[in-house]
């Protein structure tokens, strides 16, 4: 059992909070944590503890912060199991995907291991003479990290790795909904041997704790991923202090299938983006577009597969999707299931709870048809296994259907063409374009994010992710030997 309750200054400490008790999605009997959370004034202990750990911190060589990262990685190795079945039980996804997930921060955690070996500038040509001209990357200082409950483990992993390599120390709010995946990778950067101060968790609510981490001063850049409202809160809130911020927010993304796809490949795309974690991912396929020539031989298709899917505890090795993360979640599903019905759009699966999978937030996965552009459901991010249909009769309808929305995180299409996939490339509004593939997923050496109301600011992940936790500096030496004359500038 990992720690419960926030680290601060390389001790775990717990708040004078209210008591935070958060139970199993998959099993509302079984308490995963409880204890007293964190306040206003632990944050400020947090952010002083991490403002006096960064000159100590951004003075080790970059290629020595890579190496903790990386015997992190080691050590989260040797505790994937016991990791992923802890992620499971307090976010609620199958352990395969648990697994998956745990995998995925691992790779960001050798990567940005790696990258303390090539952090550095550029050298370019000076306009002039014997001059020489470069750029060094720097780190910004404090960083203030807030992440969401759906990737509880990665999303950490994705921002504190970077963030620590850049030579940053962190201030880290994981969600009030999963402290105790969080945990674990405090505990195993600290037995890399991270020294105290450099990174530290506050665990307490988002209006308070958040607050405070993101309206200090010395917090002088911000990450954060979560929804809509609050990132843009937290973007003013940056922006008033002229912080460097970083926000990924919702999706409602489209996957197009064309006359030409190989429709069982398009279902299972369909199946692992909109229903894989129960819908609960930024990059989920919310909305399936389809071809008027294949929209009933893909729907009868698509709809034998999903209800065939089961649902259950993500413990259960048969379970192919689990619950959703709480009773919040749960309500919002219900409620868009509730709304699409009274718009006029067409049940087709699912719409109800999974009474047979036991006492938890257990949803079918479920399907509208006759989805239009005006419709709540076919604009709005839902965030559960609800899915809306759509259907084109040409390639610029689609496009146009798959555009007409506010986001543009992620993407993808089923052609067999290579001119279709080569247009939609180029014409799809989204950070991610997907081809012959599911919507979902990312690698740590590749940038990841959104366009439009999803993304503000730099890329996560990849050399972007650890650049944007640095500030460049441009620097001219001058090596004209004395007696001859120099340009002035
Ligand atoms: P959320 O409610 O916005 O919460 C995200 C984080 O912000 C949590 O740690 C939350 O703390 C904190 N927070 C809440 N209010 C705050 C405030 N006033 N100041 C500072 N921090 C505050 O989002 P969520 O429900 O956890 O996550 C779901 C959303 O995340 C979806 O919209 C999804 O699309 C988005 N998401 C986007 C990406 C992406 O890469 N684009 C990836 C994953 C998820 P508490 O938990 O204590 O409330």
């Amino acid at each position: 059992m990992p720690h419960q309750g926030s680290y601060i200054n390389g001790a775990w400490v717990t708040g004078a909070g209210k008591v935070q008790r958060n139970l199993n999605p998959a099993d509302l009997a079984e308490v995963v944590a409880e204890f007293p959370t964190a306040r206003s004034a632990d944050a400020l202990a947090a952010i002083a503890a991490a403002e006096a750990a960064w000159p100590m911190w951004k003075a080790v060589p970059a290629p020595e912060r890579g190496r903790i990262l990386a015997r992190a990685a080691a050590i989260a190795r040797t505790r994937l199991d016991e990791i992923a079945t802890l992620l499971t039980r307090e976010e609620g996804k199958i352990l395969a995907e648990a697994k998956g997930e745990v995998i995925k921060g691992i790779n960001c955690l050798d990567f940005c291991g790696g990258q303390g070996y090539r952090l550095g500038g550029k050298v370019l040509p000076s306009e002039a003479v014997d001059t020489a001209a470069s750029t060094l990357r720097q780190p910004i200082g404090v960083a203030g990290i807030i992440t969401p409950w759906n990737f509880p483990w990665s999303n950490p992993c994705w921002k504190i790795a970077p963030a620590l390599v850049a030579g940053c120390t962190v201030v880290f709010k994981p969600a009030s909904a999963t402290p105790l995946t969080a945990s674990c990778l405090v505990e195993i950067l600290e037995e890399a041997g991270l020294p105290a101060g450099v990174l530290n968790m506050v665990v307490g609510s988002g209006a308070e704790v958040g607050e405070t981490i993101v309206t200090h001063p010395a917090t002088k850049v911000l990450s954060f991923t979560g929804s809509n409202p609050v990132g843009a809160r937290l973007y003013e809130s940056g922006a008033r202090k002229l912080a460097k911020v970083t926000c990924e927010m919702g999706g409602k993304n489209a996957l197009i299938v064309m006359p030409d796809a190989d429709l069982e490949r398009a279902v299972e795309g369909v199946i692992g983006g909109g229903f894989g974690s129960s819908g609960q991912r930024c990059t989920a396929t919310s909305r399936l577009l389809v071809h008027v020539d294949v929209k009933a031989r893909l729907l009868e298709m698509l709809v034998a597969a999903t209800s065939a899917l089961k649902v259950g505890n993500g413990l259960d090795p048969t379970s192919q999707m689990g619950p959703v993360v709480d009773q919040d979640q749960l309500h919002t599903d219900l409620s868009y299931i509730e709304i699409a019905k009274h718009e006029g759009l067409k049940l087709i699966a699912g719409g109800s709870m999974e009474a047979s999978a036991g006492n938890g937030y257990f949803l079918r996965p479920t399907i509208f048809d006759g989805a239009k552009a005006t419709h709540r459901l076919f604009q709005e991010e839902v965030f559960g296994p609800v899915l809306a249909v759509s259907e084109f009769t040409t390639y610029e309808e689609a496009i146009e259907l798959a555009n007409g929305v506010v986001f543009g995180l992620s993407s993808a299409l089923y052609t067999q063409s290579l001119v279709t996939a080569q247009r939609f490339i180029q014409d799809i509004h989204a950070g991610m374009a997907h081809v012959n593939e599911p919507s979902i997923g990312g690698e740590a050496q590749l940038p990841f994010g959104g366009v439009g109301c999803t993304g503000v600011g730099d890329r996560e992940m990849g050399e972007e992710g650890v650049n944007f936790f640095t500030q460049l500096k441009t620097v001219f030496i001058n090596y004209a030997r004395s007696g001859e004359r120099s340009m002035c500038r």
